[in-house]
């Protein structure tokens, strides 16, 4: 046999040794947070490579490519440079380039546009208004859910009227209209080459199912298949990953169904209770110990976790017995509340932990504006995860949508947009545009070719498009940067904030200089655009120097020495929207979990008792719910107290509990 060239018992538990080494076929590893989940994942990739398998015959599929690419760099590290050839990604950026490859047989042309959810509802309103439906009526469902319902569908693999009738049975009087719309919005797709974030995953699938020679020649390809945070994939997802290891069933799966999180996308932690049927003769591994979390830490989690109504996964132990207790720390408001993180991180960087060991998570992205305030002013750096990205700001989504339409000349939303943004062009004029445009094989005669108050700006941007399609010698930063010169004046003229805009127009610039071609540029951004604004790059280069706010969504699978989850005020976390069905709320409860189960020795839970609710005023909160039957002995409980002008912070006595 093969001399391996690390020691995998020294570096692994027994389980997880057993997940790592184990022989051909389909396995699940299923296990609490930070019981080695990812890291076994890596060993894994290691091991396969140790063993003789060529690297460019491994697919690891992960929640995020920023995940895949840390994998793959700890994997290097173990195993040396070989570990490059991987492929690693999210499922949506594999499918991407599957499709790009191999999509023509089922009518995917190489240079498709990819729609981002924005997009996704601009189009479903351009075809609603083509199609001349119900335009008056006020209680049709507005584009954001049309493209909610329409993804739900395509996601749990059900129909529109299932989930019509089943989740929104207050539009079921629109099935005719919505089910007319959606089959409008494929079509419209279809023959203008584009892709919604789902159209990557339903293509890939049908490529798989109706291309033989594809399926044989990707599946070959991808012999040892591996996925992490299996509990947030779909049944689609779930059933792509069933056709790529159809032929081989080497699969390795990791997960923790406690920690699902995303079934407003239509994520199912059933998937995990699934596998082995999916996959007969699965082999599956359970691991106990938590490598992450002190135990204080570990109490209250477990705590959190037990009263969930259905649940898997065993109770975890930890050989980390010191630490201190988390605290939970009730503030005044809003503003005691930043006053608060801010002042405690502070004493935490005197007492040597480093800002980038710091993290601060939260439900929802707005629950940190007034704390990013309050940190600006005290000088400390973060970075933000999660929440609007600056790639989905106006600005942004105008400059790319010039290129957009140079490199697919059918993507209508993105003309639609660019019209818009020429002087003298309204909706109707847009639209009359529009229909012109798709038709002709020389669109930019057609602009050209415009008289009347609009006729100029239409010479201009003609000009401007034409002169880069002729040119395909320019790089992407150098593309950027032309439509930048002719969409600079419309900027300003538009917003009366246009410097602020300028410098994320600059970051694009940016990010663009890494990319030798504009259509791995447009995909990639589609994607996965990455994080923060053009504010965060004038912070320092090294991550290990700020810190993090996230939301907990974008927290998955990461880890801290110092975690604080702000705003645990019941109604707001778990949500009030949440109150109604128990699977939401226990989907919060989950999240919750999850927030919790990042901190390895630090825990700080924060609330504002006063909170100001638009339609009462303000109003006493109270701590989430799930703290409810958590004994206080679990916490130091502190309070702000606040007398003469000075302000301390407080241990709050037991009995007023
Ligand atoms: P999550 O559920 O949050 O995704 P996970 O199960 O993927 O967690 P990992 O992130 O892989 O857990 O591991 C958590 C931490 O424990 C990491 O810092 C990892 O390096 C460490 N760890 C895991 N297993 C071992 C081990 N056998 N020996 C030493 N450290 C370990
Ligand atoms: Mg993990």
């Amino acid at each position: 046999p093969r001399k391996l060239s690390i020691d995998y018992a020294a570096a692994l538990n027994p389980q997880q040794l057993a997940a790592v080494t184990a022989g051909d076929g389909p396995s699940l590893v299923i296990a609490g947070a930070g019981s080695g989940k990812t890291r076994t994942l890596v060993y894994r990739v290691a091991y396969l490579i140790d063993s003789g398998i060529d690297p460019s015959h491994i697919l690891l599929l992960t929640f995020t490519r920023k995940s895949a690419q840390e994998m793959l760099d700890r994997a290097g590290e173990l195993i040396g440079s070989r570990s490059e050839r991987v492929c690693g990604g999210t499922f949506h950026s594999v499918a991407n380039m599957l499709l790009r490859r191999y999509g023509r047989t089922i009518g995917v042309e190489p240079g498709f546009t990819i729609l981002d959810r924005g997009d996704a509802e601009d189009l479903i309103a351009l075809v609603r208004s083509q199609l001349g439906l119900n335009e008056k009526d006020k209680r049709f469902p507005r584009k954001g859910t049309i493209a909610e319902i329409f993804s739900k569908a395509e996601n749990t693999l059900r129909s529109l009227d299932d989930i019509l009738l089943e989740e929104f049975s207050h539009f079921a009087d629109h099935l005719d209209a919505l089910g007319q719309l959606q089959r409008g919005y494929q079509a419209a797709k279809r023959q203008r080459q584009l892709a919604d974030y789902d159209d990557l995953l339903v293509l890939l699938r049908r490529l798989l199912t109706e291309d033989p020679h594809a399926q044989e020649s990707i599946s070959s390809l991808y012999r040892y298949i591996l996925v992490d945070e299996y509990q947030d994939t779909n049944r689609l997802q779930a059933d792509v990953i069933r056709k790529l290891a159809s032929t081989h069933q080497n699969v390795t799966v990791v997960g923790d169904d406690s920690q699902s999180i995303y079934a407003f996308r239509g994520a199912t932690f059933k998937n995990i209770m699934e596998f082995p049927a999916l996959f007969p003769g699965a082999t599956i591994y359970k691991l106990e110990e938590n490598y992450r979390s002190t135990q204080p830490i570990l109490n209250l989690a477990n705590c959190i976790i037990e009263e969930a109504a259905e649940k898997y996964s065993k109770r975890l132990f930890t050989r980390k017995l010191d630490g201190p207790l988390p605290t939970l720390a009730e503030a005044a408001g809003e503003n005691a509340q930043s006053r608060f993180v801010a002042q405690k991180i502070l004493e935490l960087r005197e007492e040597g932990v480093p800002l980038g060991e710091v993290a601060v998570l939260f439900r929802s992205s707005f629950h940190s504006f007034d704390l990013e305030i309050e940190l600006s002013r005290r000088g400390l750096p973060f970075v933000k995860r999660g929440g609007v990205k600056f790639i989905e700001t106006a600005h942004v989504k105008d400059l790319l949508a010039h290129l957009r339409v140079v490199a697919n000349p059918l993507d209508a939303v993105s003309w639609h947009r660019v019209l818009m943004l020429v002087e003298g062009v309204g909706p109707k004029k847009a639209q009359d545009l529009l229909a012109s445009l798709v038709k002709s094989d020389a669109p930019y005669r057609v602009l050209r070719d415009v008289g009347g108050r609009s006729g100029q700006g239409l010479k201009n941007l003609a000009h401007t498009l034409e002169s880069l399609a002729g040119s395909a010698d320019l790089g992407t930063a150098e593309q950027v940067n032309h439509i930048y010169e002719y969409y600079l004046p419309i900027l300003k003229e538009q917003y009366d904030d246009y410097p602020k805009r300028t410098r994320d127009l600059d970051h694009l610039h940016t990010i663009a200089e890494g990319y030798a071609e504009v259509g791995q540029f447009l995909a990639d951004l589609a994607l996965e655009p990455p994080d923060g604004s053009a504010v965060d790059v004038e912070a320092p280069d090294r991550d290990d120097e700020r810190m993090v706010l996230s939301t907990i969504h974008s927290a998955k699978g990461l880890e801290w020495q110092c975690v604080f989850v702000i705003w645990i005020v019941d109604g707001k976390f778990p949500s009030l929207y949440s109150f109604v069905a128990d699977e939401d709320l226990e989907e919060e409860r989950r999240l919750f979990y999850v927030a919790v189960t990042r901190a390895k020795r630090h825990l700080y839970l924060t609330y504002p008792i006063n909170v100001f609710d638009k339609s009462s005023g303000m109003l006493l909160s109270k701590p989430t719910r799930f703290l409810d039957h958590v004994s206080p002995a679990m916490f130091e409980q502190l309070a702000l107290i606040e007398e003469g002008g000075h302000s301390d912070w407080r241990r709050y006595r037991d009995d007023s509990y």
